[in-house]
């Protein structure tokens, strides 16, 4: 299972991966009589949650009390999740979920033994429980997602940095770990706006967010904090090292091409860096790391500036 200490360590490429323990296989649950007495259940159990997790936990568990397995896989592009149920295995049989057209993600059954012709049919039918429940599942998901993004540059919005920032600022404080902000702010932005139009200025935001992204291990960490104005928590991250993130970015943000009505267009930014002080709110964090921005900016843009 993981830990919310890890959560933050995790690697750019396994941070949409999760890996779910299987629980204590010394304790797996007596095999049920019949097909129809474990669909049945199932059709009640995983009616209980909206989570893609306890759903899909569920269905892994209880399906072994028919067809024995050593790990499920599961898999949905669209919504940019995975997940992992067990362990590995030898042998793989993959299924793709669909809901009236509607395609509800891949799984993949995994075991060390070969599953028999019977067990494949026995798990065919019990796939159809999970139709209705990882519907609604991942319609929960986008819902709650949505909330918290912005839909513009697909970074997480107000609600979603207020929260998170809370959060971390808890978590470093616990386990005294170091934390630092960076307030990135575009350089002459208006100007784009005023020559090009507001729809090329719209695309170039959203150009940035993306590169800003693709620089960061947790892509989760990036907030649009105001018009173009992005916040990016970097947790357990100290002073120095949060310096050379922040001029990474600034130098990625000028290498990126930007593109407004056919021709290529310069484009800069400015950072401003504060890193949390003992006893410090957030409220105080970002003031901080807002005057840098502005000292930046003041000193002729394209730069970062470090909070005192
Ligand atoms: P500076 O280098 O001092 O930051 O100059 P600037 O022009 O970037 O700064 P200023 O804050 O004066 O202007 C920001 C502009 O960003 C104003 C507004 O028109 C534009 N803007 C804010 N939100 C959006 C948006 O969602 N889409 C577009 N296209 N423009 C936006
Ligand atoms: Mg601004
Ligand atoms: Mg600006």
């Amino acid at each position: 299972m993981k830990t919310p200490t890890q959560t933050h360590a995790i690697d750019f490429d396994s941070a949409k991966l999760q890996r779910l323990g299987f629980g204590h296989p010394t304790a797996l649950p007596r095999r049920p009589a019949t097909i129809v007495q474990l669909r049945q259940q199932l059709v009640q159990q995983l009616q209980t949650s909206l989570e893609v997790e306890r759903v899909l936990g569920a269905f892994f568990r209880e399906v072994q009390r028919l067809v024995p397995l050593d790990a499920l896989h599961y898999r949905h592009e669209a919504s940019d999740l995975r997940l992992e149920f067990g362990h590995r295995g030898h042998h793989s049989v993959s299924y793709g979920l669909s809901h009236e057209g509607e395609h509800l993600g891949e799984l993949v059954f995994r075991r060390n033994q070969r599953l028999t012709e019977e067990e494949l049919g026995q798990l065919e039918s019990l796939l159809s429980t999970l139709l209705y429940p990882m519907r609604n599942a991942l319609l929960y998901r986008a819902a709650t997602r949505s909330a918290l993004r912005d839909p513009l540059t697909e970074t997480g919005n107000r609600i979603a940095m207020d929260q998170t920032l809370q959060r971390e600022i808890d978590m470093a404080r616990r386990h005294l770990s170091p934390l630092s902000v960076l307030m990135l702010d575009i350089d002459h932005f208006k100007t784009i706006n005023d020559t090009h139009g507001h729809a090329a200025g719209d695309n170039v935001l959203r150009t940035i967010a993306a590169a800003i992204k693709s620089q960061l291990r947790n892509v989760d960490m990036v907030f649009r904090f105001g018009g173009e104005e992005f916040l990016i928590l970097l947790s357990n991250t100290g002073r120095d090292a949060a310096r050379m993130v922040g001029e990474r970015l600034r130098q990625a943000a000028q290498a990126q091409d930007y593109w407004a009505e056919g021709a290529r267009i310069e484009l800069t930014v400015s950072l401003g860096c504060s890193t949390l002080l003992a006893a410090e709110s957030a409220e105080s964090l970002l003031r901080r790391a807002d005057s840098a921005l502005y000292v930046a900016k003041r000193e002729g843009r394209n730069r970062l500036a470090m909070a005192g």
